[in-house]
């Protein structure tokens, strides 16, 4: 049988498999998507980020599909956590990086958003096979050349390509064969038990479309609009809780609601959701990890492949995106030979590691904020089972992460990073709960915020302004620069 060649073959046709194939497709290159569902089909992660949908969906071409699909405009969050009691919301259009114009993201229903974007990577000329699951990588002189697959017959299959993109989500059967091991987080051990309901409460406008986020003593609680009726309702519990999501789910989840006031009251007149895709409870655990190697030659893995941390700050369809960018650059700019294979994707790796970092520490913080005295939640004392102050505990436990990618490898230098970054952001938060102007710059004020809006904006601001935003710096001593329209990888000049 004739060998079956392409330049790229992605596995897995999700945001991240998806944004690649699209963008690695708009360079005229071939494309081969391997999907092992049909699509429309079921994902969680309904609650995006606007340099996802203004900044690489922008770059995609998806804008006007994804404006006239109707998601629900969010114009940010509003948080029940921390130290005050009071819910306080942060807005995206107080960050002065982000524009009026696209100071939104959406809450979308996935099995939508999905498709939209699979089928724009089919319209830029990337061929989707539904119906097909990779079994294996096929490995010629130690570098990948292809996959084995099977489709409904059964019988199995070979498809040869320059890269392989590993695109393939948490449950990736492939992820191991790029090298190195896939390190579970210790803080972010939790598990999460969700399902929906028809008329749920809407918080007052203009806030009816935020993402409603809210802390109780066994964990938090998303509580995301996705229609005027139609809401995501999700429970995230420690593992030390985890009894607690074990058994009916059914009665799991009602008795969740119970102990959370706030959620109890905004359901109160709700039903859940029996039929279709959304009749389900279902649970998730373990999905806090990172691979410690992201790439090997022929051999790329993106998204939930490489790495995911806690669904607090939506960032999975950020980083499964945002990483999608960074790897089409890394293989056009080596397709295009504008870059060896080793620098290009040596930079995509330490871009996207310290995205992931960013995000990481961040959470961290943010979890750190919870310091109600009576509640063990997410404290990381608890976890670390230390004597000194939650702080402290906390501050020991970040320096005790002992993967070098979070730069953490000096643990005394990372500790006073960390407990002043975690006590200025406590220090916005409580700033914001007090106010009661409805100001939200202090939380913008934090440098930690900053620091993880910086590259979402970055991104945001090339897709809208292309060569106007002037010539890029390289992120890292040595490195690789973006190219004016973002699509591509060059050498800094000297
Ligand atoms: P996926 O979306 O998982 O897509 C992978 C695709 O690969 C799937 O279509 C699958 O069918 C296919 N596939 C798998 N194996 C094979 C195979 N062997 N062969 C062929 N195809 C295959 N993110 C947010 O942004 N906002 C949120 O609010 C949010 N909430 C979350 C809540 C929870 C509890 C969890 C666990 C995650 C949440 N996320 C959220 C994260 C989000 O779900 C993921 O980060 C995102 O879906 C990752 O996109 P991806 O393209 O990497 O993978």
């Amino acid at each position: 049988m004739e060998r079956e060649e392409f330049d790229v073959v992605v596995v897995g046709g999700g945001p991240g498999g998806a944004t690649l194939a699209a963008l690695v497709a708009m360079q005229g290159h071939r494309v081969l998507v391997l999907e092992k569902e049909t699509f429309p089909r079921y994902q969680i992660g309904e609650s995006l980020l606007p340099s996802t949908i203004h900044g690489v969906c922008k770059m995609i071409g998806v804008t006007d599909a994804l404006a006239a699909a109707g998601f629900t405009h969010k114009k940010g969050g509003t948080f029940r956590w921390g130290a005050k009691p009071e819910p306080w919301t942060f807005s995206f259009s107080v960050s002065p990086k982000i524009a009026s114009s696209t100071s939104y993201a959406y809450q979308v229903e996935r099995s939508k958003f999905d498709k939209i974007l699979l089928d724009n990577a089919v319209s830029k000329g990337a061929e989707v096979r539904f119906r097909t699951q990779v079994g294996d990588v096929i490995e010629e002189d130690g570098r990948v050349v292809g996959v084995t697959y099977s489709g409904e017959d059964g019988a199995e299959r070979r498809a040869y390509a320059r890269f392989v993109v590993d695109a393939s989500g948490n449950g990736s059967r492939i992820y191991k064969r790029v090298g190195g091991t896939r390190v579970y987080s210790e803080f972010f051990r939790s598990l999460a038990l969700f399902g929906y309901f028809e008329g749920g409460r809407r918080l007052p406008a203009p806030y009816s479309g935020n993402i409603l986020s809210v802390a109780f003593n066994s964990g938090w609680f998303w509580y995301i609009p996705l229609s005027d009726t139609l809401t995501s309702v999700g429970a995230v519990v420690r593992r030390e809780n985890a009894e607690k999501v074990q058994g009916d789910p059914e009665a799991s989840l009602s008795a969740l609601i119970d102990e959370c006031p706030l959620i109890k009251d905004y359901l109160s007149g709700a039903t859940r959701v029996t039929e279709g895709q959304y009749g389900q409870i279902r649970a998730r655990k373990d999905y806090s990890y990172h691979q410690t190697t992201f790439w090997r030659p022929g051999f790329v893995l993106i998204g939930d492949a490489a790495c995911f941390v806690d669904p607090v700050f939506s960032s999975g369809v950020h980083l499964a995106t945002y990483s999608a960018l960074l790897a089409s650059r890394s293989i056009n700019s080596a397709l295009a030979g504008l870059v060896g294979e080793e620098e290009a994707f040596t930079e995509f790796e330490a871009r996207y590691r310290r995205e992931y970092g960013v995000f990481y520490e961040f959470l961290m913080s943010f979890y750190d904020m919870h310091r109600d005295e009576d509640s063990y939640f997410w404290s990381a004392k608890k976890v670390t089972h230390s004597g000194h102050t939650e702080l402290e505990s906390f501050v020991e436990l970040v320096a005790g992460v002992s993967s070098s990618e979070f730069a953490l490898r000096d643990a005394e230098s990372a500790a006073v990073r960390m407990k002043d970054k975690s006590a200025e952001f406590a220090a916005a938060i409580d700033e914001l709960a007090a106010d009661r102007e409805g100001n939200m710059a202090p939380l913008f004020k934090s440098s930690a915020v900053r620091q993880a809006m910086q590259e979402g904006a970055q991104v945001q601001s090339r897709a809208f302004l292309g060569e106007d935003l002037g010539p890029d710096v390289p992120m890292f001593p040595g490195g690789l620069v973006t190219s004016n329209d973002g699509l591509f990888w060059l050498p800094a000049k000297a």
